[in-house]
């Protein structure tokens, strides 16, 4: 396979097929992303992304997903990424289920059609970051979009029966709107009520301008009880209709699988338990991205 760059993948995509149809990513804007830095945006040569599909039909076998590589796959025209997904279904039958990440930007340039045109051709799953629900905090990442336009292509995504993960930053806000943060995102994550939510924990990326402001004292980073407040405070406001919140990562301090609406009460006390010391957050040392 050809790979470029930095090859990023969700956790839950570990054991997939990963093809990479785009280098970096199109928006490569937001304060705390380093996963692209230095890297020129572009789309593949079709020629490389085919050469691909071929190694993949004759070495990856065993393989039931493929997840489509940089950072908005979804970026690609709709007729290149038809052409990859039709490619994909002949020569690679055995895969289930092809993913790919997607921001505001590459949603809002597809339609409602042109995203259930690529359902039928077998995308089944978009993670977008969504960060926080916080309009100012979105504007202050840079993350190019506000609520309203998240909750709007959040609910394409949806609407287009293609499954939604959505990603949200513990910690982004820093303390002063940590509760604004995790209370607006609860209220964007329940107007979008996708499938899947991971909440990952802010790990400052040496490089990155959110780093610098670290650096200079601008930007105050949670303390562990902090990150689990406010991990409360946006479960508490989550309302879903049966959507699974992760909270697993390896960025975390306290693993958590929550179906909600089902488990939201026992997640809460479990929580609590962490913050009154009865559960150990994992150590400063092992968190990892
Ligand atoms: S859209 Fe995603 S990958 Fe691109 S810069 Fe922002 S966080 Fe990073």
């Amino acid at each position: 396979m050809h790979y470029e760059g930095n090859i990023i993948r969700p956790p839950s995509e570990a054991n997939s097929i990963l093809l990479q149809v785009t280098v970096g990513c199109s928006r490569n804007k937001c304060t705390f992303c380093g996963a692209y830095k230095g890297e020129r945006f572009r789309i593949k040569a079709d020629t490389v992304i085919m050469d691909d599909i071929a190694f993949a039909a004759a070495h990856c076998q065993r393989q039931r997903r493929l997840f489509l590589c940089d950072g908005d796959a979804l970026i690609v025209p709709q007729k290149r990424l038809l052409s990859i997904l039709q490619e994909i279904k002949r020569q690679l039958p055995w895969v289930t289920r092809v993913g790919a990440y997607a921001n505001c930007k590459s949603l809002k340039m597809k339609t409602l059609e042109e995203l259930q045109t690529l359902k039928a051709h077998g995308l089944g799953i978009l993670y977008m970051g969504l960060e926080t629900g916080d309009d100012i905090t979105l504007k202050q990442i840079n993350k190019g979009a506000t609520s309203q336009e998240m909750i709007q292509m959040g609910k394409k995504v949806k609407t287009s029966g293609i499954k939604l993960s959505i990603t949200v930053l513990l910690g982004i806000a820093g303390p002063l709107r940590s509760n604004i943060h995790a209370r607006e995102t609860g209220r964007v994550l329940t107007a979008i009520d996708p499938d899947y939510i991971g909440a990952l924990t802010l790990m400052l990326i040496p490089g990155t301008p959110l780093y610098r402001d670290f650096k200079n004292g601008e930007f105050p980073v949670l303390k562990a009880d902090e990150m689990l407040k406010e991990l409360k405070a946006m479960i508490d406001a989550t309302e879903l209709s049966s959507g699974l919140f992760h909270a697993n990562h390896a960025s975390n301090y306290l693993p958590i699988k929550a179906r909600l609406p089902k488990d939201k009460q026992k997640t809460l006390r479990l929580i609590d338990e962490a913050l009154t010391g009865k559960i150990a957050l994992k150590p400063e040392f092992l968190r990892a991205l």
